[in-house]
């Protein structure tokens, strides 16, 4: 992780002008940004120290690790790690086409079924890859998803809520958004860690080719109690392949 003595407006540690943002999560807010002397173009992740509590403290150490650890065409590259006194960057690779949530909200009724294929294919690349390695995502949904248009693929990113896991040893912790959570993490029971992921990957899969997600009621308490019956409808343009 590279120290630095701090920053200009709109630059970073002198290294990266700041540009435009393309996404807002909780914890962070990413940036588009170009390297001063090879005008290479990221995507910056910028974190504000001062808003991090003890524990999303030791969380924020993890996504670095997770990442640098993961390598993979469809996962997006952690580049380096820049430490100021009031903020972290992460200089990641720029995902040039969006998230695949917005994607999905501009084609009402989901997106034909051959291209969803294709996009799914290469999450559970992604997943069965970080899962090999013993790191689970747990925060799996569609805002995480981004599309690199120029090289005509979808990557992986966001590991705010990754961890490395012990085959057949159970996890505890409770993370990731409601309507992506597994019964197991909701109920707050030990949980096999690989298959949180696993039950996000489906609830993805169906946002593809429905294009709204399967478990989304009026308020936070009926969209619990139908993620615990395992309750939701598939509508009738879905094949009955894909339905299965
Ligand atoms: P959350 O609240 O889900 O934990 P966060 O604060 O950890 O979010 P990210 O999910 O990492 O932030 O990023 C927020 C948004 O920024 C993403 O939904 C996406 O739209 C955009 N984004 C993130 N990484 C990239 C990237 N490498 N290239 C382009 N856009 C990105």
């Amino acid at each position: 992780m590279a120290g630095a003595q701090g920053c200009g407006e709109g630059k970073i540690a002198g290294l990266y002008d700041l540009e435009r943002t393309l996404g807002k999560g909780h914890f962070a807010v990413v940036k588009l940004a170009r390297h001063v002397f090879t005008g290479q173009r990221v995507a910056v992740k910028v974190i504000d120290k001062s808003k991090l509590a003890g524990e999303a403290a030791g969380q924020l150490l993890q996504e670095v690790r997770c990442m640098k650890l993961v390598q993979h065409p469809n996962v997006v590259r952690l580049y380096e790690v820049i430490d100021t006194h009031a903020k972290l960057y992460l200089i990641l690779e720029l995902g040039d086409g969006g998230d695949m949530f917005d994607h999905i909200m501009r084609h009402e009724g989901g997106l034909a079924e051959p291209r969803a294929k294709h996009y799914f294919a290469q999450i559970v690349h992604a997943i069965s890859y970080c899962h090999k390695l013993h790191v689970v995502h747990r925060d799996l949904k569609p805002e995480n998803v981004v599309f690199f248009q120029e090289q005509g693929v979808v990557k992986l990113t966001d590991f705010g809520f990754s961890n490395r896991f012990q085959p057949g040893k159970m996890l505890t912790t409770s993370c990731g958004s409601l309507a992506y959570s597994a019964p197991e993490i909701l109920l707050g029971d030990e949980y096999d860690a690989p298959a949180v992921d696993i039950w996000s990957l489906g609830v993805i899969l169906y946002m593809l080719v429905c294009g709204h997600p399967p478990f989304q009621e009026a308020n936070d308490s009926e969209t619990l109690t139908m993620i615990m019956d395992c309750r939701y409808t598939v509508p009738p343009h879905v094949s009955a392949q894909c339905a299965e």
